[in-house]
């Protein structure tokens, strides 16, 4: 079968879905691998390495593959360019998009949402949510060093003494995690919070120290944070502001799927943190977790605080995002290969193969496998 990459139809998507590295596995799992001109160019993948790689460099005839795979689902009008019976691998948010559901049963197409794999150990591999938040939580801590204007790390100087910056996380899960990890490895002093209490030991493995909220929280089942009574919330924010005030450098990353981001910081919290204190806010793309948050931007409050919104932390750094992303395509290909032929066998008793798929194309209909059995 032969798999196609076209170049990302957002102009403000820059990353792409195979680099040259994960191509050459996809062709040695036994597929053809097309690449749209000048798909990976804003990620410095160029048509010539894909080549070399062992691609062929087409132009729009990518969309007739038998196998399309991007980062965002494409819109309507791109998408009629796929022929009926192909499959389209991409992130969906297939729960909060039942129009796009109805769509591509219309269009008899086999379409797998690279987000919607299940939180499993053997999933981990497959997990594009993981593997973009991973790169975000690390470049949350370079836009805040950026926007900071001191150092990170302490220095005993000739002229003397540069106290260390004090960084706080909020939500400690693997964009808290990446960025406890930056942030340390930085010179940092690093304190993290969570809702879960069992993520105490994973903030102390990354070097920081944690903050636990004083009132009993839930030990989470999927993974996911337990919504907090309200002895629990007026707990949780008292410590945040406390914790704050005191911090040098804020990074929030507090969501609850399917939901508007939880508001962490008030607009009295920011009031109340030191001049030059920097807030980067990783839910800004879900609504903020800071009152004051504006989405996709950096600006200063009044009195000297901070606050950056990106909502594109990832795509900031598109040539390692890319690739994550395109190593989650190849093990979730590998799965789907078994005979390594070229071939991609959907098996429905397999539970990350039934839970990415939304809609499955057969004898000329295709049929509406979303949502997944719990
Ligand atoms: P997430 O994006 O859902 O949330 C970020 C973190 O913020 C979570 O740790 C959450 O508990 C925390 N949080 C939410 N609201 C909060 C609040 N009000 N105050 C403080 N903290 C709050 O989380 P994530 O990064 O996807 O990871 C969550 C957990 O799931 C981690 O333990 C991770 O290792 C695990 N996980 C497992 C798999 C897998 O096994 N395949 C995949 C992804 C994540």
């Amino acid at each position: 079968m032969r798999i196609g990459i076209p170049r990302e139809t957002l102009e403000d998507q820059p990353l792409v879905a195979a680099t040259p590295d994960t191509v050459r596995k996809l062709l040695k799992l036994g597929y053809e691998v097309v690449v749209e001109r000048g798909a990976g160019e804003r990620a410095s993948y160029l048509d010539a390495a894909y080549a070399d790689a062992g691609a062929e460099i087409v132009g729009e005839e990518v969309w007739q593959s038998d196998i399309v795979t991007t980062l965002d689902t494409p819109p309507r009008e791109t998408r009629e360019k796929m022929l009926p019976g192909a499959v389209l691998i991409s992130r969906m948010a297939p729960g909060r998009n039942p129009e796009l559901i109805d769509e591509l049963k219309e269009h008899r197409l086999t379409a797998l949402a690279m987000d919607a794999v299940p939180r499993i150990s053997r999933a981990q591999s497959m997990d594009v949510l993981s593997s973009m938040a991973n790169i975000a939580g690390y470049r949350a801590v370079i836009e805040a060093a950026s926007n900071f204007g001191r150092l990170f790390t302490g220095q005993v100087t000739a002229a003397g003494k540069v106290p260390p910056a004090n960084v706080y996380v909020i939500g400690a899960g693997v964009a808290g995690l990446a960025a406890i990890g930056t942030a340390n490895s930085m010179g940092a002093i690093v304190k993290a919070t969570d809702l879960r209490p069992e993520a105490a030991e994973q903030v102390e493995s990354m070097g920081a120290e944690f903050v636990a909220i004083p009132a009993k929280t839930e030990k989470s089942e999927d993974g996911y944070a337990k919504e907090m009574t309200a002895d629990q919330a007026k707990a949780a924010a008292e410590l945040y502001a406390r914790q704050s005030a005191e911090a040098d450098i804020v990074i929030t990353t507090a969501n609850i799927p399917g939901r508007k981001a939880p508001v962490l910081l008030t607009a009295a919290d920011v009031q109340n943190m030191k001049p030059g204190s920097v807030i980067v806010d990783m839910a800004a793309a879900n609504g903020g977790n800071c009152e004051l948050t504006k989405p996709g931007e950096v600006y200063q409050t009044e009195n000297g605080v901070t606050i950056v919104g990106h909502t594109d932390l990832a795509g900031r750094l598109p040539g390692q995002a890319s690739q994550l992303y395109g190593q989650n395509i190849v093990n979730l290909m590998k799965l789907v290969t078994p005979q390594k032929d070229g071939v991609m066998m959907l098996d429905f008793e397999d539970t990350i193969v039934r839970g990415i798929t939304v809609t499955f194309a057969h004898d000329g209909e295709a049929d509406v496998l979303w949502p997944p059995p719990p």
